[in-house]
């Protein structure tokens, strides 16, 4: 058993549910790359046919603070990536995460944004595309949260970072960055940050960018430079809905009808979105312009859910110390594992989530006597739409002690597990002559069997039948009129 990235976020604090977004916005720099994009367009000629899907190598790193707090829910950003893969597949494009999910604990990163952060470029893998998972920082505020800026590509450094409260509520915040990723701007480009006002003429240009016209007479040299997307004056900005009904007019007073459910747009409440078929041939241009290393993508899909097989239903496990075990799910070669103290999973009874390579899980040292629940949710680098399986729950046992009793000096059981054998074992050395019950239980406190014994003052032998007694846990006890000695068989099949 290998717990991979070993990285136990144990969450002794509610963690709040993240606020609702008011609006997307993202940082990405107008126009800052727009001789990439020029470059790319020009390429688009010359492009070879594709046939296939195209795997790509992302890294997802996912930041936290030296002591795991802040950290997103893995199951968040497996979401979030699901649905990068969702909106990239009619473009014949797939992302796996090269080496998996992968974790980086330090408050001199977490804050991204923030001037006493360090620059997430330190971080990078080369050759991958490089998104970073955390809290980003709006200027002019102190910290992170789920305002202001909610994600961005950096032209500069070539990554892309995302709040962790925007990877999966809003369904299309990664595919928009991505989309910057691959050169494309926004269709609106130039009216970040302004409004279109209706009552004022329709400039020619803004922010020294040519406003684009209905017509596609400057769609080469206007905003975006994009023909197949239509002029939009940042309309989705704070948009509830994905109609635009707000009779905008370009400079030359002819009505503007925007793509609402383009990616690159700022209608972010649209059911669903799209890229164009030229932004859809940039990407690809971009692609072919760009070195990615030669992984192995895994192309399985992940079958089914999880099926867990012990502990289940309540079984009250011997001690504190449970290896969870489930059946391998065809496709997975990752398991994300949630333990909590309540059935409904509430974010704020979390114990830990762990993810591991294997189809168990070794617990140590949770507490005595207590009711836990878990569940499983399969996946693998490329294949995380995915579900957690039902939960299931067990309770820890008493830790079972060997009471001191007079004139008992040892008890041992052989074999200990025992692997079927037809009976077992006591060795139990006295000083004394005594009278015993002998009396084995099984896990959930049922008597199964019980004889009287007489233990000679030496070394004494007793015999118990276990020939049809079913695999688990047993508690052996001795009673004696001097106290009780008790410990713990296991049956092995
Ligand atoms: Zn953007």
């Amino acid at each position: 058993m290998k717990v991979i990235n070993s990285l136990l976020a144990i969450c002794l604090f509610t963690l709040p549910a993240f606020a609702q977004p008011t609006h997307f916005e993202c940082g990405t720099p107008p126009g800052a790359d727009m001789e990439r994009l020029e470059a790319n367009l020009e390429a688009i000629s010359s492009l070879e046919a594709r046939s296939g899907v195209q795997y790509l190598p992302v890294t997802l790193t996912l930041l936290a603070n030296d002591d795991g707090t802040g950290l997103i829910s893995e199951d968040d950003a497996l979401d979030g990536f699901c649905r990068l893969n969702e909106n990239f597949e009619d473009l014949g494009i797939q992302f796996y995460m090269e080496g998996g999910l992968r974790y980086v604990l330090d408050s001199d990163f977490y804050l991204i944004n923030s001037p006493n952060s360090q620059n997430p470029i330190n971080l990078k893998i080369p050759n991958t595309i490089n998104i970073f998972v955390s809290e980003i920082v709006t200027q002019g505020s102190q910290g992170g949260g789920c305002f202001g800026i909610l994600g961005f590509y950096s032209p500069s450094s070539d990554y892309v970072a995302i709040d962790k409260c925007t990877v999966n509520d809003q369904s299309f915040a990664l595919a928009h960055e991505l989309g910057h990723f691959f050169s494309l701007p926004h269709t609106f480009l130039g009216w970040e940050n302004l409004n279109y006002d209706g009552s004022e003429p329709t400039p020619e240009f803004v922010n020294g960018i040519r406003v684009e016209h209905a017509d596609e007479s400057n769609c080469a040299i206007a905003a975006d430079r994009i023909c197949d997307t239509p002029p939009d004056y940042n309309f989705g900005l704070g948009s509830p809905g994905c109609n635009y009904s707000g009779n905008a007019v370009d400079p030359a007073g002819n009505p503007v009808d925007p793509d609402e459910m383009n990616f690159m747009g700022y209608f972010f409440n649209c059911p669903s979105h799209t890229f164009s078929p030229i932004q859809g041939d940039i990407i690809h241009a971009d692609i072919a312009s760009r070195t990615f290393v030669n992984g192995s993508p895994n192309m399985a899909t992940v079958n089914g859910a999880a099926n867990l097989t012990f502990p289940i239903g309540g079984e009250i496990t011997p001690d504190n110390n449970v290896t969870l075990t489930w059946d391998e799910v065809e496709g997975a070669t990752n398991y994300l594992i949630e333990i909590n103290r309540l059935a409904s999973f509430s974010p704020g009874f979390l114990i830990q989530r762990t993810v591991t390579n294997t189809n168990s899980l070794q617990l140590s040292d949770l507490l005595t006597d207590t009711n836990y629940h878990w569940r499983v949710r399969p996946f693998n680098d490329t294949h995380t739409c995915t579900d957690y399986s039902e939960g299931e729950s067990f309770k820890t046992g008493e830790v079972v002690s060997v009471v001191e009793i007079e004139g008992v000096e040892s008890f041992n059981i052989y074999p200990n597990p025992s692997s079927g054998a037809e009976e077992i074992l006591l060795e139990v050395n006295t000083s004394e002559t005594l009278e015993a019950a002998i009396e084995l239980y099984n896990i959930q406190g049922k008597l199964i069997r019980q004889f009287n014994h007489q233990f000679n003052g030496s070394s004494n032998l007793a015999r118990i039948k276990t020939a049809t007694l079913a695999q688990g846990t047993y508690i052996i006890t001795i009673q004696t009129e001097n106290g009780s000695v008790h410990d713990r068989l296991l049956i092995n099949r």
